[in-house]
This record gives structure tokens, C-alpha cells and sequence, in this order.
């Protein structure tokens, strides 16, 4: 359930009417519901309750300022994935003893920043990048706390672009090595083992490949605390799935979620820790669009947005599905007719939907897309020299915006003509 609903035929974001934030920032742009996000948030909290755990949201899903103050103060970690995202969990107040460093290639500098700064642990993908820590942490005369990412080679069933978990993917070290990688871990200057790491995938809409991979990290915690080693701790990544499709899809719910997570690891004694991204910011956001043109085509007509693929690139990079509704609603009994929703961008696959079917649009008509809160504004661009759209905060009756859309001037000046041109 989110806080974008329809009150008087007009589409509110919580107590707002999304036609007044149209009007005092123009189109296009994110809007965000503090609402929606706490729900979330709660949802594993109590799904988790009864269990050692600490939810560290997944930054790199939404990572504006005012979205990761809001998570961290109802009590949520951070999961980071570079040293930007690290500096922005910081810059948000949140302690360092709360951010979790995940990602494959993170580099000599981002883990002395992190080392610096505080950090609850790394979640080391590689043999490769242990020696680094080891050094950087050495050399620091520091320990560094580290989980091993395990790849339990297990197919999530989710997009390509999206699976984590297989033996084919980069991510963590094939689960059968597992006992080797901690020894060496073991054995190497400036870390500490506390424990395992696993994350499969994104968008997982069946909890059947979590609970394998769960099982295989909790017969792995005995086969390690037999080798020696002390596991204190379990990272089970994120990736629980939301329904994008309203009409036809209910992904499992985080209570049923905790229950695969109790059932697999909750006898361990382990700390749990999970890193939902998707989850708490998907259905908190909207992107909203004017309708530019109404352009009759060859057996088609095509609805040009002021919103384009550089705004939100998910349906072009994975052919995503989002939901397109009307911010005014239709008189009852209007017809429903096909259309391609369209962006201004010089390329066909700025191609939102194809043959959606909606009411009459008029040119100036505003359009929602609905579920655009995770991976929308954080992957967008300037392609086409289109400025970032701004975003907007919404709590009951008020609304910020939280990042100003830039001017033309800012974008022209951050480009330098050297000397000799
Ligand atoms: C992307 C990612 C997440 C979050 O995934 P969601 O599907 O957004 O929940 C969590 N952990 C790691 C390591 C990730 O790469």
C-alpha cells in the first residue's frame, strides 16, 4: 500500500493534490512519500521483530539527503556501495557503527574513508579486495570488520541485468570455496571476521530462491564456527520484489519474508542484518509528466511526455513495467484507448509503454507513473541536455523540494573550455 490515492477524482501524494506540486515546480519531477517510506520501514521492523537485527537501507535505490535522514531516524542502517553514498550516509548523520559497505571494486581510498569515518563492516567480495583491506587497514593500524559475500549460486529467477546469485554472475566468491576465503581472511593483519554476507538479486518476486540460499548460509555458519571462526553476524542482502503491475501481481510481503528468514538462520545466534532498497523507496515515489503532443500515427497514437528515458531509464534498460495513471481522473465512463507513451528524446527506445491503455489526454494533461521511488532519480541523466528533475518531499499537508532542478546556466558552466581552444 503507498499514499498516492485519488481523493475527489484528483491524484494526492498523502494530503497534497499532485496538480498543486505540478504548478509551483513544473513538470517533470519525483515526488516522495514520508508516509509510505516509514510504512515500509515498519513492515520489516515487525516482520523482524523477536530477532537481533538492524535494516540497512539499500542508499543506491534513492539516496537523496532528506530521504536517507528520514530512513536513519526511525533507526535504519545504511547499505552503501561507494564512497559518495558512504559520504552521504555520513553527511546524513548516520554513525559509521550503522553503515554497511557493500560492492565489488571498492578501491584503497574508499576504504580508508570508510575506516576513517567508522563502519560497521565490510562485505568483502573477493580474495583480491581482502588483501587491499588488509594492507589499508594495517597500515592504518586498525582492524577492519569484515563479512565474506558468499555466491550461493542460486538463480533468483528475476531480469538478467538484476541476478546477483548465480556462479556466472561477479558478485561475492563461489559459496564452495567459502572455507578456504575464510582462512586466508583468518590469517591476514588488520581484519576481523564477524560474519557472512549474501544478496541474490534484485526485484524477487518468489521466496523460494531466498530460502535456499538461506539455508546454504546457515549450514555454512556451522561449517565456519567448526573451522574456528567466530560468525556473529548474517547480512542477507535485499531484493524482496514489489508489484509494478497493480493489476496483476503480489510479490510475497516482507512478514512472510521474515518468516523464510527465521525458519533458515533464526536459530543461530546471529545477528541478522537485510539491506531492502526497492522495497521501502519503490512504491514511495511518482514520476509526474505534462502531456506535450497527442500525435496521431500509423495506426497508433503516440502520447508525448515532457519525461524521457534520461528521467527514468527503467523501462528502456530492462523493459520495466510502471503503472501510467491520469492525475485528474476521467468523467465515469470515459472509453479507454491504446497509446505509446513517448519521451521527447531522440532515440525510439524512449519508450515508456507500448498500446497502454488509458482515457482521452489532452496536450498539458498531467500523467503519474507510478512505483518510480527506487532506481528512477539516482539513475537519471542529463542526455539531451535535459536538466535532473527535481524532487519533491511530501508529509501530510506539506511538501519540499528536496534537490532544486538545476539551470541551464548551471549545466553550461560545468563544462571548462581549456585555454588553447
Ligand atoms: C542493490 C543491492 C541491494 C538492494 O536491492 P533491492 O532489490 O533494492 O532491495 C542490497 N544489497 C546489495 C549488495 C545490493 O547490491
Amino acid at each position: 500500500m503507498d499514499h498516492f490515492l485519488y481523493q475527489n477524482g484528483a491524484l494526492h501524494a498523502e494530503k497534497v493534490p499532485i496538480a498543486e506540486i505540478a504548478a509551483a515546480v513544473r513538470t517533470p519531477f519525483y515526488v516522495y512519500s514520508t508516509a509510505t517510506l516509514t510504512r515500509h520501514y515498519q513492515l520489516f521492523a515487525e516482520a523482524l521483530s523477536g530477532l537481533d537485527h538492524l535494516i540497512c537501507y539499500a542508499m543506491k535505490s534513492n539516496s537523496n539527503q532528506a530521504v536517507i535522514q528520514h530512513m536513519a531516524s526511525l533507526g535504519a542502517g545504511m547499505d552503501v556501495v561507494s564512497g559518495g553514498e558512504y559520504l552521504r550516509a555520513k553527511a546524513a548523520g548516520v554513525p559509521g557503527q550503522r553503515i554497511v559497505f557493500s560492492g565489488v571494486g571498492k578501491t584503497a581510498d574508499e576504504m580508508r574513508l570508510a575506516l576513517e569515518g567508522g563502519i560497521r563492516q565490510f562485505n568483502v567480495e573477493s580474495e583480491p579486495e581482502m588483501q587491499v583491506l588488509s594492507q589499508v587497514a594495517d597500515n592504518m593500524g586498525v582492524t577492519a570488520p569484515i563479512t565474506v559475500r558468499v555466491n550461493p549460486d542460486v538463480d533468483a529467477k528475476t531480469h538478467e541485468k538484476i541476478a546477483t546469485g548465480r556462479k556466472e554472475d561477479k558478485f561475492g566468491i563461489p559459496i564452495a570455496r567459502a572455507r578456504e576465503v575464510y582462512a586466508h581472511a583468518a590469517a591476514l593483519p588488520g581484519l576481523k571476521i564477524i560474519g557472512i554476507d549474501v544478496h541474490i538479486g534484485s526485484q524477487l518476486t518468489d521466496l523460494a530462491p531466498f530460502e535456499t540460499a538461506y539455508n546454504k548460509v546457515a549450514e555454512l555458519t556451522h561449517q565456519l564456527r567448526a573451522d574456528g571462526h567466530e560468525i556473529t553476524r548474517l547480512d542477507l542482502g535485499g531484493g524482496l520484489g514489489i508489484p509494478y503491475e497493480h493489476s496483476n501481481s503480489a510479490p510475497p510481503l516482507p512478514l512472510e519474508y521474515g518468516e523464510v528468514v527465521k525458519r533458515t538462520v533464526g536459530d543461530l545466534g546471529c545477528e541478522i542484518e537485510i539491506e531492502p532498497g526497492r522495497l521501502i523507496s519503490g512504491n514511495a515515489g511518482l514520476l509526474v509528466a505534462s502531456t506535450i503532443y497527442v500525435k496521431e500515427g500509423e495506426g497508433r497514437c503516440f502520447l508525448i511526455l515532457d519525461a524521457a528515458m534520461n528521467d527514468l531509464i527503467r523501462p528502456a534498460m530492462y523493459g520495466a513495467h510502471h503503472d501510467i495513471v491520469p492525475v485528474i481522473e476521467a468523467a465515469p465512463g470515459a472509453e479507454q484507448q491504446p497509446f505509446d507513451i513517448v519521451g521527447p528524446v531522440c532515440e525510439s527506445g524512449d519508450t515508456f509503454a507500448k498500446q497502454r491503455h488509458l482515457t482521452p489526454v489532452e496536450p498539458g494533461d498531467l500523467i503519474a507513473f507510478r512505483s518510480a521511488g527506487a532506481y528512477g532519480a539516482v539513475m537519471s541523466s542529463e542526455y539531451n541536455s535535459r536538466p535532473l528533475i527535481p524532487e519533491v518531499l511530501v508529509q501530510g499537508d506539506q511538501f519540499a523540494v528536496i534537490r532544486a532542478r538545476p539551470t541551464f546556466d548551471d549545466i553550461i558552466n560545468r563544462d571548462t573550455i581549456p585555454e588553447w581552444l
